[in-house]
């Protein structure tokens, strides 16, 4: 029971802990399982309930062959003291509603208070844990290493996660020159044994397709495999960053309960800064386990190819690609859709298959008109150019004294253009970064002088807006550079098996 399958076939089936450890199926598809929404949360008892007993309990229905016991110390590692408040992801009410619109009170959900302050912290915690426990009589030699690329976000946060963590090395590459510094000292200034930082002569698309081709490269992997080493991805295809979000759902929902803003069994919409679609698959994952979510809305950026599919039912990729202000959203390709398209279609793998047969092949699909109707009762969608960013910032701050980093500004502003579904008592927007991440973006969204060092940039912003940095991104410029190595994207391969030789 509770097995996982590729989203594009059921021939062969491994358990949660296979599932996690190889992180995407031999075909190319991913990890599934017919099991969800079979068990479902009780709403009545969720206002008693807090993080870390949502965690335990969530993750033992969707991870059912890790003991309770096992999850229990996973959970206790990865939030026990990692974020800044005991209820881990923290709901803020807004005095105002985006786009003045007073059907319901919006909220935000607070997904930074990790220690890189950005939301993949919830799921990069918890991941290494999980990933340690993964191991079987015939996997007690074997050692993996994590390989990402990263536009900025994403390294940093799996480097926290993974750093020390037993029976792991990582090697994370970002494109030299082309993160900002903040994100870069982040990186280079990394501690722990078993990590390696690595900058690439190159874009994020070049190190990406290298990263992909270093897991497709056989006999790299069969000269690890002598080592004892096994390659594996922190990515958000892994069901082990998937599963840690669906908790945060029903936190909220648990704390508007504890506020008195909703009743037991109340509809409450979502709205989600969205790139790789990880983080609002969860929340389908959640109203599949009995969360009353009256709609999910997917906010894009100027990238908004989800945007398209939502209204039109054609994913096309084939289209111009814009560096934003929002980085960790300028996404084409959006992976786990893939699992809604499963999911939606009640589990047909060769449509699916097909479907990303010619996602490979043409750059595009469409579905059919039945399966796109059945997206659009669960999902809304909007999205936001570079303007309504910096408008929805500087609104947001206006009208409720609140600083909200460009990702979140993307979802605020979507949120006051969509008037509310009926059965909709409350409206939160997921909040995916600390606004400090972005000290520029946002000083220059709220008008204000803006030096050239970011750093000077996050006095500015503090004394304007009376917050305080989060010290684990003030410190960075006191804390001594550890990794300055830079490679040509053909040296990559070379470079993760001496990384893999040090584990
Ligand atoms: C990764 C990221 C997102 C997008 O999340 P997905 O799960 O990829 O949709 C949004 N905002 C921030 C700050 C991120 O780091």
């Amino acid at each position: 029971m509770g097995l996982y399958h590729s989203t594009r076939s059921r021939e062969t089936t491994c358990t949660a802990k296979q599932a996690i450890r190889t992180g995407i199926a031999a075909d190319g598809g991913l990890f599934v399982s017919d099991a969800l929404g079979e068990t479902t949360i009780d709403i009545a008892t969720l206002a008693g309930k807090g993080y870390h007993e949502l965690t335990r309990e969530v993750l033992g229905i969707l991870l059912p062959d890790y003991t309770a016991d096992e999850i229990a110390a996973c959970v206790d590692e990865a939030y026990g003291t990692t974020f800044a408040s005991d209820e881990v992801t923290p709901l803020v009410p807004l005095t105002c509603a985006p786009g003045g619109t007073t059907d319901a009170p919006t909220f935000v959900l607070e997904l930074f208070g990790g220690p890189t302050s950005a939301f993949k912290d919830v799921a990069l915690q918890m991941l290494p844990r999980l990933m340690a426990r993964t191991g079987s009589a015939d996997t007690t030699d074997e050692r993996i290493m994590i390989v990402t690329a990263t536009s900025g976000d994403t390294g940093k946060a799996a480097l926290a996660g993974f750093a020390d963590a037993a029976g792991c090395g990582i090697t994370v590459f970002y494109p030299e020159g082309k993160v900002s510094r903040v994100q870069e000292l982040q990186m280079s200034t990394q501690e722990g044994a078993n990590v390696a930082v690595c900058g690439v002569r190159g874009n994020f698309d070049d190190a990406q397709s290298a990263v992909k081709c270093i897991f497709a490269d056989r006999d790299l992997a069969a000269r690890l495999a002598q080592q004892g080493v096994m390659l594996s991805s922190a990515n958000s295809i892994n069901v082990g960053r998937l599963v840690p979000q669906v908790v945060y759902y029903f936190a909220a929902y648990a704390q508007l309960l504890r506020a008195g803003a909703i009743q037991v069994g109340d509809g409450v919409e979502f709205c989600v800064p969205t790139g790789n679609f990880g983080d609002i698959l969860a929340g389908y994952y959640a109203r599949r386990m009995g969360l009353p979510v009256s709609r999910l809305i997917v906010a894009s950026d100027k990238n908004n190819v989800l945007f398209d599919f939502l209204t039109s039912g054609t994913y096309d990729r084939k289209r111009p690609f814009f560096t934003t202000s929002s980085p960790s959203m300028d996404i084409l390709v959006s992976s786990n859709l893939e699992r809604l398209l499963y999911y939606a279609s009640d589990g047909d793998c060769e449509l699916v298959a097909q479907l990303m047969e010619q996602l490979g092949t043409n750059g595009s699909y469409e579905v059919p008109a039945e399966l796109l109707a059945r997206i659009q009762e669960v999902f809304g969608c909007g999205w936001a150019d570079e303007d309504d960013v910096a408008r929805a910032i500087r609104t947001c701050w206006e009208d409720n004294s609140y600083v909200i980093d460009p990702h979140t500004a993307c979802g605020y502003h979507v949120l006051s253009e969509l008037p509310c579904v009926p059965g909709t008592a409350a409206r939160v927007l997921l909040s995916t970064a600390s606004p400090y991440k972005f000290p520029r973006a946002v000083a220059g969204a709220l008008g204000l002088f803006c030096p050239p060092d970011d750093f000077a940039c996050m006095n500015v912003l503090a004394k304007a807006t009376n917050t305080t940095p989060p010290a684990q991104l003030a410190n960075l410029q006191d804390k001594p550079v550890l990794h300055t190595d830079v490679v040509d994207i053909d040296t990559m391969p070379a470079y993760v098996e001496a990384a893999a030789s040090k584990l």
